[in-house]
């Protein structure tokens, strides 16, 4: 099967991509909706798909909110979905900690929102940090030392409207002086739609902090790592190949499906354009292309 070329869904293609899966794994945000704006078509899309027998799955590297959260999201644009069908990298963060058996005696920093710490929480781990300390300053003048707890054996960091220079202290002083300590990223997109009409700073900026600081590379828990995927493998006994990952970006969601054999469907509802995906600079193709996820339905009733 040719691999240097990407099809454009049409009748033909989209009955043979509905024939050939079972689990549909979905990107929110430029997918399922923009900011907090619903996508046009999208809650009657997934209704047929359910009612198809397709198992539905949403996978988001958005940290700022927990599993939880995200079903009242869900429930809220009028979609039913239960927390297990929410795979966000908050989750992925906390269950990182959980399978590679980190000591619940141990404290996690978050550079992060309330989701993160939701999570721990849920997990039995104790978080520090968080949204709180986007009120801290620090006073630099002599004899002033900065203290840490030097219980601190994660640093967990994702996207945080409240960064400043505090948290930036705090976090790389764990990283540098805790012998051990893990350094997490939640994910490293470069700019998320928190709102429908513009992009904004993601994860990716607050990721590059601390690695400028500490000059280390992060475990990286959401899209497009393989510890995201190998997790939700372990919930589905369905072959990659019977799965398909459906997203916006190139770097996140379409290398996510396509490292792990899934098939792969870009939409151009989100932040790539199809000037994008013909630049010679990328070297990531999607397997399917379409304008939007509704197609997946609309085209089968042309
Ligand atoms: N991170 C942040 C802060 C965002 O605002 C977004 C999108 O809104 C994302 C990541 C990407 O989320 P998703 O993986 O659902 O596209
Ligand atoms: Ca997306």
């Amino acid at each position: 099967e040719e691999k240097s070329s990407c099809q454009i869904l049409t009748p033909q293609t989209t009955v043979k991509l509905l024939d050939s899966v079972d689990v549909f794994l979905f990107d929110c945000d430029g997918v399922i909706w923009k900011g907090d704006v619903l996508i046009d078509g999208v809650s009657e899309t997934l209704d047929t798909l359910r009612a198809m027998g397709k198992k539905l799955v949403f996978v988001t590297n958005n940290s700022t909110k927990s599993r939880k959260q995200y079903a009242k999201k869900f429930r809220s644009l009028g979609i039913s979905v239960s927390e297990d069908e929410i795979f966000s990298s908050s989750f992925a963060a906390a269950m990182y900690l959980k399978v590679n058996e980190f000591p619940k005696e141990k404290k996690v920093y978050v550079i992060g929102e309330e989701g993160i710490l939701e999570e721990l929480e849920l997990a039995g781990f104790t978080g520090l940090g968080g949204p709180e300390d986007g009120k801290k300053t620090v006073q630099l003048k002599a004899n002033y030392l900065f203290e840490h707890d030097e219980n601190v054996g994660a640093v967990i960091v994702g996207l945080d409207q409240y960064i400043n220079f505090y948290k930036l202290q705090y976090g790389t002083l764990c990283i540098r002086e805790n012998p051990g300590c893990l350094f997490i990223a939640t994910n490293r997109d470069a700019v998320g739609h928190l709102t429908d009409l513009q992009e904004w700073p993601g994860a990716g900026c607050m990721v590059a902090a601390i690695c400028g600081t500490t000059q280390k590379e992060p475990i990286v828990v959401g899209k497009p790592s393989t510890f995201l995927m190998d997790f939700l493998l372990q919930k589905f006994n369905v072959p990659t190949s019977r799965m398909c990952m459906v997203g916006d970006r190139l770097d996140t969601d379409i290398l996510f499906g396509q490292n792990a054999g899934c098939r792969t469907l870009l939409v151009i509802s989100g932040v790539t354009k199809v000037s994008d995906l013909v630049d010679p600079s990328n070297h990531i193709l999607p397997e399917y292309l379409t304008n939007t996820l509704s197609d997946v339905v609309r085209l089968l009733h042309d």
